[in-house]
């Protein structure tokens, strides 16, 4: 009865505004009402490291690959945590599921699937950043993917991937696997040590500051800050602080034409992993002068991006006979506003 409700109200939302959002998946399972006032309780935790899903990981309590191991516990919904070697996935723990999850878990050719996709969209140099894989079931929450930083100091990240939606339709349907991999990329991309300082807190910051650290001065976060941000600061401050869906709304619909989705004015955290995401996926260049195509054109005022565009769409354009990729702005499930408070996807609060 509870999620029929939800159901109605958020099928009238999507009539009423047609949002768009990438992290999380259906938008039955998306829980509006409190999708942003549920971040109270996880505010202070911008601050710190994310503990993510599993609080075990980064503690330096990596179990071996045995399978004698008992199974872990971690957060509803966590399959199998993977360290990441040489780029390959190496097992640290599965985690304790029953039914559908384990049979998930006990599929890893589908986990490996995944993983070898992953490795099409981010290349060797980009990949050693990202310590662990996470494989787990986001049917529960609503999550098609997330990042946190494993090392204070960002230099290595986890990265997670819903199974079951992966293979919603069939494995990579529509290209949606493909565009939350990029978008998840998108985050480590610009989020990491070369792009942000850990070390400098927030009141000596003079740039962005993203929660996790200080943006560096010619970061591409601190960029786009400035291109798209900076001047309606403080109007942003005040729907962040409202924790309402309608005031999103509301700030989105007055400043439309600053962004590439509707997810993309959640915060600048996600503005920028969906600016990459269409600088990727979309097939022409820059299309227009607003300040959301203009976020694109720093895109490509780095030749170092321009190269992982062309890795990521020589890796994906063809394969099976079919694209990888979402034509940009098309991707289906992505539906309304996400976590103001945080600067890049995750997994909701238990
Ligand atoms: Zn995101």
């Amino acid at each position: 009865m509870k999620r029929l409700k939800y159901w109605r109200f958020l099928m009238l939302l999507f009539l009423a505004i047609g949002l768009f959002q990438s992290c999380e998946k259906d938008m039955d399972d998306i829980v509006a009402p409190t999708s942003i006032t549920d971040t109270t309780g996880t505010d202070t935790k911008d601050e710190e490291p994310d503990p993510g899903p599993n609080p075990d990981v980064g503690s330096g309590e990596q179990g071996g690959d045995s399978d004698n191991d008992p199974p872990a516990e971690g957060d509803p919904g966590s399959i199998t945590l993977y360290s990441v070697e040489g780029g390959n996935l190496i097992k640290q723990k599965d985690f304790k599921v029953s039914g559908k999850e384990l049979e998930l878990q006990k599929d890893t050719n589908k986990h490996q699937e995944i993983w070898e996709l992953t490795k099409k969209i981010i290349p060797p140099n980009y990949l050693s950043k990202m310590s662990e894989f996470m494989i787990f079931a986001g049917e529960g929450d609503g999550t098609a993917g997330y990042v946190f930083n494993t090392a204070t100091d960002l230099s290595k990240w986890q990265m997670g991937i819903a199974i079951d939606f992966a293979y919603e339709g069939g494995f990579n349907a529509g290209g949606e696997l493909a565009y939350t991999i990029i978008h998840e990329f998108g985050h480590i991309l610009t989020l990491d040590n070369t792009q942000v300082d850990a070390s400098v807190s927030e009141d000596k910051c003079e740039n962005y500051f993203v929660g996790e650290g200080c943006a560096r001065t010619s970061s591409y976060i601190n960029k786009t800050y400035k291109k798209g941000w900076a001047d309606i600061w403080d109007a942003f401050l005040k729907v962040r602080d409202a924790e309402s869906e309608s005031a999103s709304e509301e700030f989105y619909n007055k400043y439309r034409d600053r962004f590439v989705t509707g997810y993309a004015s959640t915060n600048p955290g996600e503005d920028i992993a969906e600016v990459f995401a269409t600088f990727v996926t979309r097939n022409g260049g820059v299309n227009g002068s607003t300040i959301a195509e203009q976020k694109i054109q720093i895109m490509y005022d780095h030749p170092e991006l321009i190269e992982l565009r062309n890795f990521i769409r020589g890796n994906t354009a063809t394969a099976k006979g079919r694209s990888y990729l979402p034509v940009a702005g098309s991707w289906k499930k992505a539906a309304t506003f996400g976590n103001p408070k945080k600067s890049h996807c995750s997994r909701p609060a238990k």
